[in-house]
């Protein structure tokens, strides 16, 4: 059984002076437990934090190193990952269950690649210089803010992790991750890739354990300057009240209902590729999951045929199988509170259009499996098209021109990402800009370059993320005035 550690101050292991309790980490697609995870204590926290904070003062290894050699670190990173790229998708996928080819070609890649974009961004991370004129120069400087604290969901662990933690080093800050109780395993594999790539000691640290405890502790100290936090809206809001009295800053990705909008005039065969795509990778636990498909009225009768035709057909399988499509859930409580949803749908009057049930027989006997589920004749009242589910459900309305389509997007609390399929790209844009979310998607889903910024909008969260727009949010920007020449005021006489 593999024993899982904390890494503080560049040790493994978390304060001497805690008995620590143990969390078992388990398979969710046979329910085996696979590890034995050390549980944070307040003492922990306290040591994590306090290695963070003393790697971030005036004089220290992590200090004194020039932006360049910051990029090697994380450059560094990025080739050690690739290098173990195999081994932390199967450790991603084992933690997880989303499927091998997901965690291999997919999340490893990401996260090795927002080191690689942050190492070559570092140096970018810059302030402005004015001059009067009048023998004052004032400059601007990015500064980092201190100890950062990256909090982060179960759903997409190692690449989420880098995502706050690779701006965070590039723009020269110290961190404490803490991952989701239930996936630490491609955090452990993480850090020991930052121990041997040769990160200074307390400039990177790890915590394991429950969010309500340790993250709470990360929330009200005093001595961490800034929050990065993925995941749900409901601790989104307790996070903001906890943080309050240290007035951190604050990046909050929070939870996603997003609209994929399909027009009369769309190929209908992408359109539906498309939606099954945005609604069912990773079993639906997507943040930006395209959970509510709108379908005009003309072609409504045909996209709801062909998905039933084809939603019917997912091969569901284990998380390893070359030849599956569609893995667990990722524990069971997830997929008991998915299931409320399922009935609660039917309960609420939705025609449960495919799936619905939960996987029990055979293989998938001890694991957390729902078969991909579409309720079709939704109304936009209904909870299942208001709240996010983050599992394998997808609502489908119809609606009548462009301006309804717009209304019933925009109806919901979050505002995270949305696509529009249409041959009409005047209207595509159009729409585009009404829509009120962070990302949108024409034609196409969860397509990026990779190196731009987004920030959502709603209750979707708090921040710009990606980018060099999303390095400066880990500075401050100082603003220094300089004279050469000392000379007299002559304000008083
Ligand atoms: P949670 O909000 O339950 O947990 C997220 C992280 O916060 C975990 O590490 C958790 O620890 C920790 N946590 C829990 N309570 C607190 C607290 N009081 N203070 C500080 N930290 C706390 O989300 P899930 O892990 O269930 O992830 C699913 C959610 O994440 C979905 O709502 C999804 O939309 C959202 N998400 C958003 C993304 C985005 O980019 N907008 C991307 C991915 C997911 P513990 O594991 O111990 O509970």
């Amino acid at each position: 059984m593999q024993e899982l550690h904390m890494f503080i101050d560049g040790r493994w292991g978390g304060s001497a002076s805690s008995e620590k309790q143990k969390r078992s980490i388990v398979d969710p697609a046979t329910g085996m437990v696979i590890a034995e995870a050390e549980e944070a204590e307040q003492q922990d926290v306290e040591a994590a934090v306090n290695a963070a904070y003393s790697a971030f003062q005036p004089g220290s290894l992590w200090r004194n190193l020039s932006v360049s050699e910051r990029a090697e670190l994380l450059n560094r990173t990025a080739d050690l990952i690739e290098e173990r790229a195999d081994e932390l998708a199967r450790l991603e996928t084992l933690n997880t269950g989303k499927l091998y080819r997901e965690t291999r070609y997919d999340d490893i890649c990401a996260a090795a690649q927002e080191f690689r974009c942050c190492a070559n961004l570092a140096g970018e991370c810059r302030g402005n210089t004015a001059d009067s004129g009048d023998g004052l120069l004032s400059m601007t400087v990015r500064e980092p803010l201190g100890v950062c604290a990256i909090i982060v969901p179960w759903n997409y662990p190692l690449g989420t992790a880098a995502g706050g933690i690779a701006p965070a080093l590039a723009a020269g800050n110290t961190v404490v991750v803490k991952p989701s109780s239930l996936t630490p395993l491609s955090a452990v594999a993480l850090f020991q890739i930052f121990e041997e790539a040769g990160f200074p000691r307390g400039s990177v640290n790890l915590l394991l354990g429950s969010g309500k405890k340790a993250g709470k502790l990360l929330a009200e100290s005093q001595k961490v300057s800034k929050i990065v936090f993925t995941g749900g809206t409901q601790t989104g809001r307790e996070l903001i009240r906890n943080s309050a009295s240290s007035v951190k800053k604050l990046a909050l990705e929070l939870g996603g209902k997003s609209a994929f909008i399909v027009f009369d005039d769309a190929d209908i065969e992408a359109a539906v590729d498309n939606a099954m795509f945005a609604s069912f990778l990773s079993q639906g636990q997507l943040c930006v999951a395209g959970s509510r498909l709108l379908v005009q009225e003309g072609i409504y009768d045909q996209v709801t045929k062909r998905l039933k035709e084809r939603v019917g057909k997912i091969r569901v399988g284990m998380p390893m199988d070359e030849d599956a499509e569609f893995g667990p859930l990722i524990s069971q409580q997830h997929m008991q509170s998915v299931l409320h949803y399922i009935r609660l749908g039917q309960e609420e009057g939705a025609k449960l259009l495919v799936g619905g049930k939960r996987l029990e027989e055979g293989l998938f006997a001890d694991g957390y499996f729902i078969e991909p589920t579409v309720f079709c004749d939704c109304s936009q009242s209904m909870r299942i098209v208001q709240e996010e589910i983050f599992g394998p459900v997808l609502t489908v309305q119809k609606f009548s021109d462009e301006e309804s389509a717009i209304e019933l997007a925009n109806d919901v609390q979050y505002g995270l990402a949305g696509a529009v399929f249409t041959k009409d790209l005047e209207r595509a844009v159009r729409v585009c800009r009404n829509v009120n979310t962070g990302i949108m998607w024409v034609n196409t889903y969860l397509e990026d370059s990779g190196v731009l910024a987004s920030s959502p909008h709603k209750q979707s969260g708090i921040g710009i993320a990606g980018g060099i727009e999303g390095i400066k949010e880990f500075t401050v920007l100082k603003q220094i005035n300089v004279r050469a020449v000392q000379e007299k005021v002559n304000w008083f006489q």
